[in-house]
């Protein structure tokens, strides 16, 4: 079975699995203890891991928050801003196409009383500066969170402009980047006004139940002040107490690793596959396929395709013994796209579009099984 849902989950990379075995064998040790060599070495792990991941992002390892995944980053950031900052401002400024876990808290805080604004976005997913800029002159919010590359479309927000106007106006900005580590390059020190970011390992062929919160520093010692998610021992800067789970840190810090090293080539791979794909699909097809995106300006190896005259569950069932893919997000895989709804596609279209994700792994024969398609 060709599995081409790399959206959704990825393939762990045996060298992240060999990275991470000792550390559940006789590495075993706690870095929150002291003075003996288990400990040490769990403490020295963390720590490669925590600077490996800083590189993939351009932050300073001390920001990093090592989380469950990007939706407990999403939710801790913006609860824990507005928990710390509600006497100031109550009011959220976010995008209608965030992943559920921007969308659910959101939701969750206007029942506390916090007000959100959804922007609306363009026919291929993405809000602009200035439309920010305007919304933000009428009412300040205490932060904005946008998605950096979606999940469903691949689209791409203008993160660096984006950030411009939240640091001019004095708002804290919010990205959530967990489709576009390892596919594009993300660099946060080039980016001033980004205060927090949202990341997972296992969109990179990292293990699951691990990824990170990224909280700037202000200056050397300052760091944005935001309520912590677990109150306890004070690991993770006292943001999220609770014994670290070595072994996931150490796979997503090799996971980070390999991606930088590689992501030059693998964007590479990733933009060929997808041509390669689209011509099959177009050429097989004809006019009975529409690309939902603009193939200029998004995250490689993500395809939105309409099958028009196609119900995408049927499909997607036809085609499950032999390839892996889904309608959209495996997060809300029930519910009719609000992504696709947002960039104005009707019901009817939104039920005829399946999301192809590939991977740096996906060889183009893998691809060659969608010439029989008719
Ligand atoms: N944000 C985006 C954009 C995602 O694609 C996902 C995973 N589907 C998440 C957040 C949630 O990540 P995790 O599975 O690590 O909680």
């Amino acid at each position: 079975m060709i599995y081409l849902d790399n959206s959704a989950t990825t393939k762990i990379d045996p060298l992240v699995l060999e990275a991470m075995l000792p550390y559940l064998q006789e590495e075993y040790g706690n870095p929150s203890s002291k003075y003996y060599l288990l400990a040490e070495n769990a403490k020295k792990a963390v720590s490669v891991a925590r600077e490996q991941v800083a590189a993939l992002i351009g932050c300073h390892p001390d920001e990093i928050i090592f989380t469950s995944g990007a939706t407990e980053s999403n939710n801790f950031i913006i609860k824990g801003i507005i928990d710390h900052y509600s006497s100031s401002s109550n009011l959220i400024i976010t995008t209608k196409v965030e992943h559920p876990s921007v969308l659910e808290t959101c939701n969750y805080l206007q029942t506390k009383e916090v007000k959100v604004n959804y922007l609306d976005v363009d026919n291929y997913g993405r809000i602009n500066a200035d439309q920010l800029h305007s919304l933000i002159k009428i009412n300040k919010p205490v932060l904005v969170s946008a998605i950096w590359g979606n999940n469903e479309i691949g689209s791409l927000n203008p993160i660096k402009e984006l950030a411009t106007v939240c640091k001019q106006a004095g708002v804290f900005f919010h990205s959530d980047a967990t489709q576009v580590i390892g596919k594009l390059p993300v660099n946060m020190t080039d980016i001033p006004g980004l205060c927090f970011l949202s990341l997972s390992a296992h969109k990179l062929c990292g293990p699951k139940g691990i990824g990170a919160a990224i909280i700037r520093k202000q200056s050397d010692e300052i760091y944005t002040k935001i309520t912590p998610l677990l109150h306890g021992g004070g690991q993770e800067n006292n943001y999220r107490s609770g014994t670290l789970a070595v072994h996931n840190i150490v796979g997503f810090g090799k996971a980070a690793e390999i991606a930088m090293k590689q992501l030059t080539d693998n964007q590479r791979k990733l933009l060929d596959l997808e041509s390669y794909l689209s011509d099959i699909l177009s050429s097989t097809l004809g006019d009975k396929v529409y690309f939902n995106h603009d193939n200029s300006d998004k995250i490689p190896g993500i395809l939105s395709v309409q099958f028009k005259g196609v119900n995408n569950e049927l499909l997607l069932k036809k085609l499950s013994p032999y390839a892996a893919l889904s309608s959209g997000s495996a997060c809300s895989s029930s519910k009719p796209s609000h992504v696709l709804s947002a960039i104005g596609m009707t019901s009817e279209e939104i039920r005829q579009t399946i999301r192809f994700s590939l991977s740096p792994h996906t060889l183009p024969s893998d691809l060659d099984f969608f010439k029989s398609l008719r």
